[in-house]
């Protein structure tokens, strides 16, 4: 898309520091680095977010993931490792070309704070049931 930002990377019009690059993907440097080593793994195809990825598109990009991650984590040895996709506004995403955060993982001070506020007592079995049961209704073929 021409008036992407991601697209123009892709292209290079827009410079970055590539890490990998296939005929399906492109991975790069994230600009504003949460840790050392965070990596953006984007599509070549452009899709706006997860809702819109085609299957294909979505297996040739998941296909590339592990290869980019173990690249990280032989380069810097990280203890773990978490892959992040913000797919609309309010959930997180800033730019609007599909990417998946691959952010290595050193300490509890090492610039991302994951914070897991379980709510379980909202969700009894019957409830859970309710909305694995609206889920499932909503599966296209
Ligand atoms: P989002 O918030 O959409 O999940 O993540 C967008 C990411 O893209 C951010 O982490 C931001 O630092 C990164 N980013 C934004 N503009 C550029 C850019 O021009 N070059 C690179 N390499 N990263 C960018
Ligand atoms: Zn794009």
């Amino acid at each position: 898309m021409s008036d992407c930002l991601f697209c123009k990377i892709i292209d290079g019009q827009i410079p970055s520091l590539k890490v990998y690059e296939d005929d399906h993907v492109f991975a790069f440097m994230d600009i504003m680095p949460l840790t050392k080593g965070h990596t953006l793994l984007i599509p070549k195809t452009h899709c706006k977010d997860l809702f819109e990825m085609p299957e294909d598109v979505a297996r040739n990009l998941y296909a590339a993931a592990p290869k980019v991650a173990n690249a990280i984590k032989s380069a810097f040895n990280p203890i773990g490792m978490n892959t992040i996709n913000n797919n609309g506004a309010e959930a997180g995403q800033t730019v609007f070309h599909y990417h998946l955060h691959l952010v290595p993982r050193y300490d509890d001070a090492d610039g991302l704070r994951v914070e897991w506020n379980h709510r379980q007592a909202e969700f009894p079995t019957d409830v859970l049931t309710d909305v694995a049961t609206a889920i499932k209704a909503n599966l296209l073929p």
